[in-house]
């Protein structure tokens, strides 16, 4: 719902570094083995359809979605790849599912004979990934037999089963990777097991971003990978097995700067007092932008190669940050909340941790009313201080 930009706030995404993140995961996977790009939640707070237009052209296999109002949007944009969708389909949106070309996670027997039934009496052809839920205990079939019996029911005129997929729990446990083994052997063991009986899938898939870098040799026909692409790592501690670019960068300009004498309060409960004379600065973010209130009083946005620190309770729509020690603070002056921390910007790993938080959830929290601007590189890069009325 942004209209454009009437405050010096946004978020810029640099589709050159999903780029390199793409091709820098297509070259650690196997040759052959397929990239489905996760762009749920919005591409975790970068802008869906953006995202999507941008991997279709560099050759993505296939996208995924978490809703079906984000596959929907996705189509209505023009989106063409095959998309799936990743959650449980409510049995009454099937024909929607459908009529978009969406394909459907299989995960239980009720779903199951609900596509069934929709497929017989429509005639319509229906795509479809069982899902085994091999110990994230979330969705899908838990036995062998159980996902035979999902294959039965979906052994029928007009149902595609092109796929059968799962999810590990814990592949970024690299200090304990037996879970994350036995998840694998019985994934296998399902598909060994639906083989005898008849039933074959083309996409066979299991590896989320930790276990794509971790297990090249779970890669199977096709990867799933979200945070890559973003330039972020499941866990940082994975840092060092991939190069990665974050590519969304927040930033804003000081709304208001003021001297404030010693002794004075700042903001709701007046939990800052400054010391002696102090510069500081009101920025138009807020907790509605998806700012951790946590993190008043506690961490701070860069500006020149410094740290301007929140001072006071972070508000709704707005915060303010002390600017005395950064030479010449002018309104001209960015300031960065999410950036490269490799360039020194605020890292989102390190501000997860202090809220208690992950830095994916960060990255989705970004409010919705704070633009999105893409950029192509540095040399494209729009002048910062601009108003952008689109
Ligand atoms: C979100 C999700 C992914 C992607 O997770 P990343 O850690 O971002 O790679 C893969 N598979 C499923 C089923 C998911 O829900």
């Amino acid at each position: 719902m942004s209209y454009g930009s009437y405050r010096y706030t946004k978020a810029e995404v640099d589709l050159d570094k999903i780029t390199f993140n793409f091709k820098s995961m297509q070259n650690h996977i196997s040759a052959g083995t397929q990239l489905m790009a996760v762009i749920k939640a919005d591409a975790y707070g970068h802008g869906a359809v953006e995202v999507a237009r941008h991997l279709e052209k560099q050759g993505v296999d296939y996208l995924a979605v978490a809703v079906m109002d984000e596959a929907i949007e996705l189509r209505s944009a023009g989106i063409t790849c095959p998309i799936l969708l990743l959650s449980p389909i409510e049995p009454d949106t099937i024909p929607t599912a459908v009529r978009w070309d969406i394909t459907l996670t299989i995960f239980s027997e009720r779903i199951a004979a609900a596509v069934q039934a929709f497929a017989r009496i429509t005639k319509k052809t229906v795509k479809v990934h069982v899902k085994v839920d091999t110990g994230m205990g979330r969705i899908g079939a838990r036995t062998e037999e159980e996902t035979l019996r999902l294959c039965q029911l979906l052994n029928a005129d007009n149902i595609f089963c092109e796929g059968i997929f799962t999810h590990f729990a814990e592949a970024e446990n690299t200090a304990d990777p037996s879970f994350t083994k036995k998840q694998f052997k019985a994934f296998i063991g399902t598909v060994d097991y639906l083989q005898d009986k008849g039933f074959n899938f083309s996409l066979r898939h299991c590896s989320n971003t930790a276990a794509a870098m971790l297990y090249p040799e779970f890669d199977l026909d096709m990867i799933r990978t979200g945070i890559s692409l973003f330039g972020y790592h499941p866990d940082p501690a994975l840092k060092q097995l991939l190069d990665l670019k974050p590519a969304l960068t927040l930033t804003t300009h000081a709304a208001m700067i003021k001297s404030v004498p010693a002794g004075q309060t700042i903001g709701y409960g007046r939990t800052y007092k400054t010391e002696k004379e102090e510069t500081i600065a009101t920025l138009l973010l807020g907790y509605a932008d998806g700012i951790p209130r946590e993190l008043s009083n506690r961490w701070y946005l860069t500006s020149k190669k410094h740290k301007a620190s929140i001072v006071g309770r972070i508000c709704m729509d707005q915060l303010m940050v002390n600017v005395t020690d950064i030479p010449d603070f002018s309104y001209e002056d960015e300031l960065v909340f999410i950036g490269d921390p490799d360039k020194g910007h605020p890292s989102i790993y390190t501000m997860a941790d202090l809220t208690d938080s992950f830095h994916y959830e960060i990255l989705c929290g970004i409010g919705k009313r704070i633009p999105r601007v893409y950029t192509k590189g540095e040399a494209v890069k729009a002048k910062q201080n601009v108003l952008l009325d689109r």
